[in-house]
């Protein structure tokens, strides 16, 4: 199978809606790892220019420190199709390296954030333009998935 018939795979799971917020995708879409992979990194020896010598005789500039870099990753298995969900932008930088549980915690905890300190937001739910749910978060495959039970 080639990256692109994957890719469109997974793009039609949820006939080309986010996972996670249910949006069309509109064909650009990111590829979240439901399980989320978990990157390793290594230090390794780095060399640089600074650019500035300590003398003036000193034509030695090169610096000799250490810095992170990629290793592989933790659980290469997460690459699998079936933990891969196609996603919007938006949701897939928000739910980063989080489970979904963690994620869907995420998002509850923004109407606490609201509700405490955007003053917006509390003026236009006292006058009726805002009401809330205090529904559980459910993600759009959640709901996909029942919809086909
Ligand atoms: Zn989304």
């Amino acid at each position: 199978m080639t990256k692109r018939e994957k890719r469109q795979l997974i793009y039609d799971k949820f006939d080309g809606k986010c996972a996670y917020c249910g949006c069309d995708l509109n064909g650009k879409f990111h590829i979240d790892e439901i399980e989320p992979c978990r990157r390793k990194q290594k230090m390794i020896p780095a060399h640089w220019t600074n650019g500035n010598p300590t003398t003036e005789n000193d034509t030695s500039t090169a610096f000799v420190t250490s810095r992170w870099v990629n290793d592989g990753f933790e659980n290469p298995e997460a690459f699998r199709i079936e933990n891969q969900n196609p996603s919007c932008a938006s949701c897939n930088i928000n739910k980063h390296s989080m489970s979904l549980e963690e994620f869907r915690k995420l998002i509850a905890g923004f109407m606490k954030h609201l509700n405490e300190i955007n003053t917006q937001y509390k003026i236009a739910k006292r006058y009726g333009l805002v009401s809330e749910t205090n529904e559980e978060v459910k993600f759009y495959f959640e709901l996909y998935e029942e919809d086909r039970i």
